[in-house]
Parts: C-alpha cells; sequence; structure tokens
C-alpha cells in the first residue's frame, strides 16, 4: 500500500479522516451499554482505510480491543508495536497458532480442530494460549453448533488444566441484526445465553463474551455483554441504511475517494463513448475522462449507474467503467483537466456516498469502501488528535 506523500499530484486518492474515524468510535463507545468495553475490528486492511493508521487512531479514541479476521493482520499488529488486546477470528488448519500466541494475540476456536491446533502450540512454546471459543448461535457460518458445544467446551477446560490454554472469551456473531424485529435476532441471543451458561456450568470464566456488530452495537443494548464489536461504524458507514443515515447514529464517512480529471474534450452528437458504445452523446457535448476504474475498486457494475460529482453537479458514469478509466458527460458544463472528481465521501459537500454507490450498483456500502484498490494511495488527515 503506497501510503507515502506523493511527490507529484496523484490521479487518485482515498483521503481518510482519522479525526472522523476516531469521532466515530467515540460514539460507538458512548452508546455500549453497562460498561461494555469496544472492539474496534481492523480486517481488511481497516476495510479498505489502512490498518495501522486506523488501528492507532482508534486505539486514541478508546478501543480497548482490536480485531481481526487474520492472523496475519494480528500479527501486522503486533509488528508495528501495538500492544492492546487483539483477536483474531478467522484460522484455517496449519495456521500461525505459535506466532500468535507468541505475540499475545487472542485466537478463536469454533471447534475441536483448532483447539488441538492451539493446545500442541503452546505446548510447544510452553505458554498459556489465551482462547474465545466461538458459538454459532444460528448465523450458520462459524462457530460451534449448540450439538457440539458441551465437547468443545469440555476439552477446553481439561486444556485449562492442563495450563496450556485460558479461555478468555465467548462470542457469536448475528446474521440479521441489520433488522430489528427479525425472529433471528431473539433466537441467537437465547441460544448465546445458553451456550455462556453450558460454559459457566463446565467451570470456564471468560474476561469477555461479546456478540455485537455495528448493527446490534446502534440498535440492540442487550446484545451489548461485555464487549461491543463494531467494524463499519468506526468507518463511520450506517450498517443498515434503512434505519438511518450515519449523522442519525452520530457517526461521519471516513473515506474521501477523488481523481483528477485527465482530459476534458468537446465531441459531436452520435459519438460513442467507452467500450461497447453503451453510450452515446446525445448532442454535441464535452466529456471529461476520471482516470479511475475496476482496478482501483470502481465496480463495473456502475457502468452508466455510477454517480460522481464534477464541475459541480452530479454526473452519472457514461458508458462502460473501465479498468482504469471511466467517463462522464458534462452536458453544457466544462471543466479543466486536474479538476477533481469525487467518487464518494461524507457527502457533506453534494458529494456522493458509498452509500449511494452501493445503491447504484446493487450492494452494501461495506463493499464500497473496502475494495477501494491498492494503487489508490491512502492520505490522512488529522493524524492526531
Ligand atoms: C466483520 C465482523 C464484525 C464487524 O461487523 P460490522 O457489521 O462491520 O460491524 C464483527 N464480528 C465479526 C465476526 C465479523 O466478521
Amino acid at each position: 500500500m503506497n501510503t507515502a506523500a506523493a511527490a507529484h499530484p496523484p490521479r487518485a486518492r482515498a483521503e481518510i479522516d482519522l479525526a472522523a474515524l476516531r469521532g466515530n468510535v467515540r460514539a460507538l463507545r458512548e452508546r455500549a451499554v453497562g460498561g461494555a468495553g469496544l472492539m474496534a475490528v481492523v480486517k481488511a486492511d481497516a476495510y479498505g482505510h489502512g490498518l495501522l493508521p486506523c488501528a492507532r487512531a482508534a486505539r486514541q479514541a478508546g478501543a480497548d480491543w482490536l480485531g481481526t479476521a487474520t492472523p496475519e493482520e494480528a500479527l501486522a499488529l503486533r509488528a508495528n508495536g501495538d500492544t492492546g488486546p487483539v483477536l483474531a477470528w478467522l484460522w484455517t488448519p496449519g495456521g500461525p497458532w505459535e506466532r500468535a500466541i507468541d505475540a499475545d494475540i487472542d485466537v478463536s476456536a469454533s471447534g475441536l480442530w483448532a483447539l488441538a491446533e492451539i493446545t500442541a502450540a503452546a505446548r510447544t512454546l510452553g505458554r498459556t494460549a489465551r482462547v474465545h471459543l466461538k458459538a454459532d448461535t444460528g448465523l450458520g457460518r462459524n462457530g460451534c453448533q449448540p450439538a457440539d458445544w458441551a465437547e468443545l467446551v469440555a476439552a477446553a477446560r481439561a486444556a485449562e488444566a492442563e495450563g496450556t490454554l485460558r479461555v478468555t472469551g465467548l462470542w457469536s456473531h448475528f446474521a440479521c441484526a441489520d433488522e430489528p424485529g427479525h425472529p433471528s435476532i431473539v433466537r441467537q441471543l437465547d441460544a448465546f445465553r445458553e451456550a455462556l451458561g453450558a460454559a459457566e456450568r463446565a467451570g470456564l470464566r471468560p474476561e469477555v463474551r461479546h456478540l455485537a456488530n455495528s448493527p446490534a452495537t446502534l440498535t440492540l443494548p442487550e446484545a451489548h455483554f461485555d464487549l461491543v464489536r463494531p467494524g463499519v461504524s468506526c468507518y463511520g458507514l450506517s450498517p443498515a441504511p434503512e434505519l438511518g443515515a450515519p449523522q442519525d447514529f452520530g457517526l461521519r464517512p471516513a473515506m474521501t475517494l477523488s481523481a483528477a480529471l485527465a482530459n476534458v474534450k468537446r465531441v459531436p452528437g452520435g459519438h460513442g463513448v467507452s467500450y461497447g458504445h453503451t453510450y452515446t452523446t446525445p448532442g454535441a457535448t464535452t466529456l471529461a475522462l476520471v482516470p479511475v476504474g475496476y482496478a482501483d475498486g470502481v465496480p463495473r457494475h456502475g457502468s452508466g449507474t455510477g454517480p460522481v460529482l464534477v464541475a459541480g453537479k452530479w454526473r452519472t458514469v457514461a458508458g462502460r467503467v473501465a479498468m482504469d478509466q471511466f467517463v462522464v458527460d458534462l452536458g453544457g458544463d466544462t471543466a479543466e483537466p486536474g479538476d477533481e472528481a469525487v467518487l464518494f465521501g461524507p457527502g457533506e459537500r453534494g458529494e456522493p456516498t458509498a452509500e449511494d454507490w452501493a445503491r447504484a450498483v446493487g450492494t452494501i456500502g461495506y463493499e464500497i469502501i473496502t475494495r477501494v484498490g491498492a494503487r489508490v494511495p491512502r492520505v490522512y488527515i488529522n493524524r492526531e488528535p
């Protein structure tokens, strides 16, 4: 990832406002009830915003824990000096258990195979691994099924007795928390309490029990337990756009994706535009070339639908999004090469938001921000509180 300051004006940039990120983390932390802490989820390069600067900003704003999917992401945090609690939850057989345990990273187990690899690694190291047991309370993705939970808990308890691990966390994940009132929510809460009860009766005494992703952090206080675990809302997107815009939840999008126009030209009417000529100029007009494409994370499904602010107005992508560029028809307006095109941002300057892009292309805001390509430099503003 190119995070160095460019010596020349960049073709495109993703500006990351770390003050917005810190404000979001603080707002989310204030919503956590009963003294629950906050785990800021920084997986997938902090949802495309850049792992290390975002992790640091989240800690500055009071994130008690950081959460990653892969162990490599957690190890990168340690390699760069983060010493606070970190959980990595997405493991595959043969994963870097020893390195993670040695680096004081809490690891997650959803089944016996993982416990076996954890205890083997802990024995080799002569250390006690810190483990969160994950229950499948209804999501049907990762996690241990209720029918297998007693066996997993018993194996973990036996390993505790042996000193190879300590169960520091019990946790699960929601399927439909972004749809308040969905019947699965109450069922998952009940199943989670049952899993906690069974673990307690077996003698486990976890430090933290956690279940709430962004929508549950914002709308479901009874799911907060000891720790909330928001991701997308830390970056300022609403996790449930039907329920409210970011500002309705006290959030502000942290990323602004923009590009410098690479060309502006007059063309006659009837001119085909971009691959396949799916757009034809309705009359003599001015075309502007925006030098970002699907290699930069601009969805190709945005062909003919994606919004972009150019020369003071919302425009729509004219014709196909190519790998590196797309075109907008300025109609009767003009612009200069080098003028800014804003694909999305907080929306405060009249620019589209990531949510607008998500609606235009039939996806969710999460995917829009996370897929911004590696060749777009991330430029950080408001680094210090
Ligand atoms: C991604 C993820 C989160 C964060 O979800 P958001 O909806 O972005 O808040 C929390 N927990 C787990 C297990 C996840 O995979």
